[in-house]
């Protein structure tokens, strides 16, 4: 964040605001823990907070504090709507986009309140008063924990701040082993748990917390695994009815896509998964080294994200989607070698 941006946030927060935070849709480790962390942080310092998800996010996130104060705009509309339509200051964290929010978006382009990004996506739009944006941070957590500091406040970071913002450093971290893992993100850590993070518990919380409809599930997608060596590529699929036969819960398929990657020379690993009642495949994209997985989903398939990690969707069926998918990698073929 530069001096000029830091100013302006001081200004905004010297007297009491309405203010909103909002993650993306279906909300991440990463999403939740920044929006909780701030939250706390701004009620910690006399603001008026609220956070409205777009949607509902999986239950190994809901231990986390502060849960119980997030409202869900799928299923409190009416409220979401007036407090949107109240409030002078919205942050938006962990995206940089209004077609993140999905419904949301009609009253985020509406809305005369001053916007606040905090994000690390790549291409940030521009709808905001101050943007703190940065695609080299591991997460937005981590921008967060920055945030704080720039206000000088890293002395009220409490304990269930700093359990958040753990929370989400790790998520998005893959357990602190991508790239974007610095140094500086292992310090902002270390300061996290002198402050109260109880690291082995969050891990715990957030990965071993298997039903084993879920375990199944997973036998399910690596059995649908598809390989073709000559682009370094692997994907899986799941169909509705699949989902279904193993009670697909939200959350179920994360981190599913990763396994791909756990292969020797797999460099570009996919999952598709088909959502009937959106009619819609969504894709989640993953890579190692420099083959960017937000160009391509960005170029084909409508979504966008980091270089190793993006996300899209297709409106065709699952074999067309797949069949789409094969025949372009052949145009990624120099790319794709290991
Ligand atoms: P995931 O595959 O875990 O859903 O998302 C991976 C990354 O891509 C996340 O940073 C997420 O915010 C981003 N992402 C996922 N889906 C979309 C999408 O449809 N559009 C854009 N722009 N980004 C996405
Ligand atoms: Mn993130």
């Amino acid at each position: 964040m530069n001096l000029a941006d830091i100013q302006a946030v001081k200004e905004i927060l010297s007297t009491p605001q309405k203010i909103v935070i909002l993650p993306h849709k279906n909300p991440d480790g990463d999403a939740i823990g920044s929006t909780l962390a701030l939250y706390h942080y701004l009620i910690a310092i006399g603001q008026d907070a609220r956070v409205i998800a777009p949607n509902d996010y999986p239950k190994f996130l809901k231990w986390m504090p502060g849960t119980d104060a997030i409202l869900n705009f799928e299923k409190q509309h009416k409220l979401c709507d007036s407090l949107i339509r109240q409030t002078s200051v919205i942050f938006t964290l962990d995206f940089n986009h209004f077609s993140r929010v999905g419904q949301l978006e009609p009253l985020l382009e509406a809305s005369d309140a001053t916007f606040v990004m905090i994000d690390h996506h790549q291409a940030p739009a521009s709808y905001a008063k101050v943007t703190y944006s940065d695609v080299q941070m591991s997460s937005t957590c981590e921008m967060v924990y920055n945030f704080i500091a720039y206000l000088d406040g890293l002395d009220r970071i409490t304990r269930d701040i700093a359990n958040c913002l753990y929370t989400g450093i790790m998520t998005d971290t893959g357990s602190f082993k991508f790239p974007c893992t610095t140094s500086k993100t292992h310090r902002v850590i270390a300061d996290l748990i002198e402050k109260g993070a109880e690291n082995t518990a969050i891990h715990d919380r957030v990965y071993d917390t298997n039903s084993p409809s879920r375990l199944q599930l997973l036998g399910c997608a690596l059995k649908n695994l598809v390989i073709l060596p000559q682009y370094h590529t692997a994907y899986i699929t799941l169909s509705q009815e699949e989902l279904d036969t193993y009670n697909y819960k939200k959350g179920d398929t994360e981190g599913f896509v990763n396994y791909g990657l756990t292969m020797e020379n797999i460099i570009f690993a996919v999952i598709f998964i088909e959502n009937k009642e959106e009619k819609i495949i969504k894709i989640s994209f993953r890579s190692k080294g420099n083959f960017s997985v937000n160009e391509f989903a960005r170029s084909h398939f409508s979504g966008g994200g980091h270089t190793n990690a993006a996300g899209g969707k297709s409106d065709m069926n699952m074999k067309e989607t797949t069949e789409h998918f094969s025949k372009l990698l052949e145009r990624y073929k120099s790319k794709l070698s290991a």
